[in-house]
């Protein structure tokens, strides 16, 4: 008798499987046609100077506008891209666009991309980026790539040749989602980054917790002694933005800024005032 609901267990695991890998590969091919089809967009995230709250750049951050499902989030394809190899193209595609749709934006705007770990298999990724650059004008200098610490746990060294690279180039690295994963001082060491992004899940309880302050004020301090510049991301309310600009978090990112928005969003917002942007801001977050 058990025996016999044992294999039955077995079978509608072995074809919830199936149903899995199919539904997968489906996925995948997909995911394939959508980035020959243009199907994957830049929305870019306004980054604004503490304690100013000045428009100084954007974060590219991937969305499919998928024809049947709508506009979705990367949570729902970068896996798979970062699994199958696609997100080579994808992240490609997505920085050329960036570079064209930059070319009606201020010429010191600045641009942060996302680059993922399995992208620093590519010995070839410096001079991909480069081509990109130079064959659309966008100098080196506004271009800052964020990576995080699982590029470098996986390949420490190749991750190494590559950011030495685009630095010599002009090119930012900053470390993203400071706080989460791998994090430790260790790759603070060995890599000489520009940038220490830190994670929302600090940033979000920082007005709650006297110990996550802490934390967060000493992240910052940390930075600044070695030479970093510091970006909280995950903004969203006033008091974390006066009490981070206190501590001098030198960038801030977040839905009280703005959330990731569509190219003629982001150009109406540039060189409006920054009452202006907030108001626009919460108005999209009631929406
Ligand atoms: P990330 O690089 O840490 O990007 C920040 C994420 O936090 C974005 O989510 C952004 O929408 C969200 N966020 C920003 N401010 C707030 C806030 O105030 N509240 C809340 N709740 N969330 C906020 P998104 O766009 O869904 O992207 C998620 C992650 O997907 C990114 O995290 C990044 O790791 C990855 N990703 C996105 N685009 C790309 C891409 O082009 N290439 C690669 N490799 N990864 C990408
Ligand atoms: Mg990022
Ligand atoms: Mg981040
Ligand atoms: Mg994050």
């Amino acid at each position: 008798q058990g025996k016999k609901d044992g294999r039955g267990v077995f079978r509608v695991f072995k074809s919830a499987m199936d149903l899995e890998l199919k539904a997968r590969a489906q996925l995948e091919s997909e995911l394939r046609e959508a980035i020959a089809n243009g199907e994957i967009e830049p929305f870019y995230q306004p980054v604004v100077t503490l304690p100013e709250k000045t428009l100084v750049g954007v974060e590219v951050l991937a969305r499919w506008r998928h024809p049947v499902r709508g506009l979705l989030a990367p949570a729902s394809f970068i896996g798979i891209a970062e699994e199958t190899g696609l997100i080579s193209e994808l992240s490609m595609k997505l920085l050329r666009q960036a570079c064209l749709d930059a070319r009606d934006w201020p010429s010191h705007f600045q641009l942060a991309v996302n680059i993922a770990p399995q992208q620093f298999q590519d010995r070839w990724l410096c001079e991909r980026i480069l081509a990109i650059l130079t064959e659309t004008g966008f100098s080196p200098s506004r271009l800052e790539v964020e990576i995080t610490e699982t590029a470098l746990v996986q390949d420490l060294e190749a991750a190494r040749t590559t950011l030495t690279s685009l630095q010599n180039l002009g090119v930012r690295i900053a470390l993203d989602d400071f706080g989460t994963g791998y994090s430790s001082l260790y790759h603070l060491r060995e890599l000489k980054f520009d940038k220490l992004k830190i994670d929302r899940t600090y940033v979000d309880t920082i007005t709650m917790s006297a110990e996550r302050a802490k934390l967060v004020d000493a992240i910052i301090k940390l930075g600044a002694s070695l030479g970093l510049v510091t970006t909280a991301e995950g903004i969203e309310t006033d008091a974390s933005v006066d009490w981070l600009s206190d501590q001098g978090c030198d960038y801030g990112q977040g839905y009280l800024f703005g959330a990731p928005m569509p190219k003629e969003a982001i150009t109406a917002l540039i060189g409006a005032p920054v009452e202006e942007i907030q108001a626009k801001a919460l108005a999209l977050q009631a929406a």
